[in-house]
């Protein structure tokens, strides 16, 4: 295994890498960073953001710093003031061990003396958006006559959001400098052509999109009918209580409308995207940042730049035109070793789009039935009892309140209290689900993989979830075939949740499968299968099978279940972040809808 203490960074850089975490170089690291370090060239990367590519070009140019000079030795370009701001953030974390290290970020849309005063106070390196670095020269604020390296960060953005010019005019005015590197997610004609003029004998290293899409991401896709879109984006939401997400859409007018739906039904989301100033958009990152928003509804230019970590799902509310896109957004989440999922909405037509871009990003998709409302209100129950158990109220909170409390619930029985307490808490939800329609359309189309998915399919339960590190439809097939040496494409619609998980296979095969998962272990816990029960309104829709909590809504009984659904008694889902109904969730108390 190839760690940092063996690329020959200086002392102060491995062991802040290590401090931070970082165990081994990601592929871009492997390839750009000995090559940097060693004999330095121009290069060209191509890689995209959450590749760890900033910490590639980075850590070389840190190492090359040499902090007793107080001139600016290194630039760096990026499209964005959010990018610029994270660049400066990553790269003061990498040198915070170099005694002297300055760093500034200068972008646009703030007041500029502030920056003037920081870049006159002698930074070594400056990151910057292109316009505002070329107003600083122009006000003769900083001078780029002993800059030796230069990168140019997400150069295809750049050149997409028309600083061509700019860019140029930089290059040219950088008189001594050495190396040019040039980072871009595609390389297309524009981007070639400022290597061709600007640049020598440049080495190009890339790191595949397959590697991008990394197998941590658990690709589903929901079919509907083009008019139930919004109506299933937004079960999918409640259905998720602890998401932290990004939905993406194809234009900013969708992005507009759809967010403010959203947010007049009481959703924390907000919008991003290209009409919104600079400082629109660096709240909204910051409320997101701070998880006081639950997702954010963007456009692909506007989520461009978005670096943050913990991303749990990205909702496509519309496929990509063009399949690369896929991957950039899918890449969202899944990233520093966890595990997201990418759920996309399609229509019945838009199944074939899915194929192809199954092909492009290598890994398979898994169709996923739209939860009908029970099971919304079931996994919305459940999410609120692991908030209750996990609840730590302020002490002084209960003494203040305690003695009063006491006396008005004394005469209440415990159950009863317990139902009107939950019953108040999901009301909203019961009341919107009560009679939810059936949004899953396209049965009859099944896609590619229709032998387990027809009507000679059968539906089986088997009793492992999330909870027991099936944390993927995917980890669920490789299972399942590893254990039964089936075909993969005899497994289809996989749907994992907490604590149980549904498939189907052909009939044919079920058999079969049930006896022979029937007599294995997984970590130690039997497994136990049996086919699901159907419903009568339509053959193939799965049901969760017997036992416990079915009802769900309505009775307000349902609680105590101990139904084999995501529920029984392990609870629900696993996200604490404030949710829907979430009074007690990370961000604390108040109502967030
Ligand atoms: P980037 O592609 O530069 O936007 O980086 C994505 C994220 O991955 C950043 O938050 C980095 O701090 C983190 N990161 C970069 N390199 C590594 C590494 N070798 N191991 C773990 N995390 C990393």
């Amino acid at each position: 295994m190839i760690t940092f203490s063996s690329l020959s960074l200086r002392e102060e850089l491995t062991r802040a890498v290590e401090e931070l975490g970082f165990e081994t170089p990601t592929p871009i690291q492997q390839k750009v960073i000995p090559h940097l370090l060693s004999q330095p060239t121009d290069i060209i990367g191509l890689a995209q953001t959450g590749t760890g590519k900033t910490a590639a070009f980075g850590l070389p140019l840190l190492h090359h710093t040499d902090v007793a000079q107080r001139h600016v030795q290194a630039l760096v370009l990026s499209p964005t003031r959010e990018l610029c701001m994270q660049i400066q953030e990553e790269f003061k974390k990498y040198g915070k061990h170099m005694r002297g290290l300055k760093t500034t970020a200068v972008y646009g849309g703030v007041p500029i003396s502030g920056q003037i005063r920081e870049v006159k106070a002698g930074p070594q390196i400056i990151v910057a958006t292109p316009g505002r670095l070329i107003d600083l020269l122009e006000r003769k604020a900083l001078s780029l006559d002993q800059v030796q390296y230069l990168v140019l960060d997400e150069a295809d953005e750049m050149l997409n959001m028309g600083f061509r010019e700019d860019i140029e005019f930089i290059l040219k005015n950088t008189p001594e400098r050495e190396f040019t590197w040039l980072f871009s997610a595609t390389m297309n004609n524009d981007v070639r052509n400022i290597a061709k003029r600007f640049m020598n004998n440049w080495k190009e290293h890339s790191v595949a999109a397959a590697n991008v899409t990394n197998e941590n991401i658990d690709h589903q896709y929901y079919v509907t009918n083009h008019h139930n879109r919004f109506e299933t984006l937004r079960r999918l939401l409640d259905f998720t209580p602890g998401i932290y997400g990004i939905i993406f859409t194809r234009t900013k007018q969708d992005c507009q409308d759809t967010s403010e739906k959203l947010m007049r039904m009481g959703y924390h989301v907000s919008p991003l995207h290209g009409d919104m100033d600079q400082k629109m958009r660096s709240k909204v990152m910051e409320r997101f940042k701070s998880k006081a928003l639950q997702a954010i509804v963007a456009t692909d230019v506007a989520a461009r730049g978005i670096d943050v970590n913990d991303i749990t799902h990205v909702i496509n509310y519309e496929l990509p035109d063009d399949p690369e896109v896929y991957t950039h957004r899918s890449g969202r989440t899944g990233r520093a070793g966890k595990s997201g999922i990418c759920m996309s909405i399609v229509s019945p037509k838009e199944i074939s789009n899915i194929r192809q871009i199954e092909r492009i990003v290598k890994a398979r998709f898994h169709r996923s039935d739209i939860p009908d409302g029970a099971e919304v209100v079931r996994k919305r129950l459940f999410h609120y009892l692991e908030q209750i158990e996990t609840a730590k109220p302020k002490g002084d909170f209960a003494a203040v309140y305690q003695q009063s409390i006491h006396e008005r619930f004394d005469e209440m029985d415990k159950d009863e209290l317990i139902r009107r307490l939950i019953w108040l808490q999901l009301k909203e939800t019961i009341d919107a689900y009560q009679d939810a329609e059936d949004l899953n359309a396209g049965y009859e189309n099944k896609g590619s993989k229709g032998a387990a998915s027809g009507r000679s399919s059968v539906r089986l339960f088997i009793n492992l979830g999330m909870k027991d590190g099936i944390t993927s439809a995917e980890k669920l097939l490789n299972f399942i075939t590893e254990s039964t040496d089936i075909e993969p494409g005899l497994v289809d619609r996989i749907t994992v949740r907490d604590l149980s998980s549904f498939f189907n296979v052909s009939s044919s095969a079920a058999e079969f499968i049930v006896a022979t998962l029937s007599a294995k272990k997984f970590k130690g816990r039997k497994v136990r299968l049996e086919e699901a029960e159907q419903r009568s309104d339509r053959g193939d829709r799965p049901e969760r099978s017997g036992g416990g909590s079915r009802g769900g809504y309505g009775g307000g009984r349902s609680y105590g279940g101990g139904g084999r659904g995501e529920g029984g008694g392990r609870g629900g889902d696993r996200g604490s972040y404030g949710s829907r109904d979430g009074r007690g969730g990370a961000k604390g108390s108040g109502r967030r809808y």
